[in-house]
């Protein structure tokens, strides 16, 4: 059992709400345990200036943020070297699920917002970029659902928090599309043993099972809610 009583291969307590924010085209809130944080998307809208317009697809932008009361150590504000790193990884994550040839010359934003941290902010903000963009009605081959891993005493641990990501070997972030299990993102923090590998993606592929019928539930509770 680890400190928050939770099984080695269980995910923190989620909540997905979509449609959270009036002015945007597509939004939501998406928390797993104590990281949570919104998601927009503002788009597909023609690109200015016109040299950056790609003339058979459209471009797809993300900004992720923390703000400085997200965290113990006030984060100072504005964006810094690893909130450039964490939303180019969550828009490469995105990409391949969306269609992108659909909307030339159009820009497809993404603003990805964390306002409590406790691990996982960038999975956190890939599941809630997703939902963002499936709310916003922009066509996808499927939603695109991540979570983390990592290892502790010799244990795989599923969705690690905060006070476990400082004691884990290593952290290992995956994001897919679930439906063909398509993995596009995989990074890792750390070392492990080359024979667990198998056995991590094993345990991500499975949580991000869990994951999507959660977010797919947050998609059809608001149609439900408005019928
Ligand atoms: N963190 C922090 N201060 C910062 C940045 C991060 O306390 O300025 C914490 C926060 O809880 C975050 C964790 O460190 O979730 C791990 O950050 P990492 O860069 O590994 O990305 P994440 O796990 O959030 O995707």
């Amino acid at each position: 059992m680890r400190n928050d009583n939770r099984e080695w291969d269980e995910i923190r307590k989620m909540e997905m709400r979509v449609g959270v924010l009036k002015n945007a085209n597509g939004s939501s809130f998406v928390r797993m345990g104590k990281t949570f944080g919104v998601a927009a998307v503002y788009g597909p809208k023609s690109l200015y200036p016109k040299f950056l317009q790609n003339f058979d697809r459209a471009i797809l932008r993300c900004f992720y943020s923390m703000t400085p009361f997200s965290v113990m150590d006030r984060k100072r504000p504005g964006p810094d070297r690893r909130s450039t790193e964490i939303s180019k990884v969550i828009k490469e994550s995105l990409y391949p699920a969306v269609f992108l040839e659909n909307f030339s010359r159009t820009s497809i934003d993404i603003f990805v917002h964390i306002e409590q941290a406790d691990a996982g902010t960038r999975c956190v903000g890939i599941n809630a970029a997703s939902l963002a963009l499936a709310d916003a009605g922009i066509p996808m081959r499927d939603l695109v659902t991540a979570c983390a891993c990592g290892v502790i005493d010799g244990n795989i641990a599923l969705d690690l928090t905060g006070d476990e990501e400082k004691i884990t070997d290593c952290d290992l972030a995956l994001a897919c599309m679930p439906r063909n299990k398509q993995i596009s993102l995989l990074q890792m923090d750390g070392n492990i043993e080359s024979e667990l590998v198998n056995n991590i993606i094993k345990m991500l592929l499975n949580g991000c099972d869990k994951i999507y019928e959660k977010q797919k539930e947050a998609l059809k509770h608001k149609y439900e809610v408005n019928e």
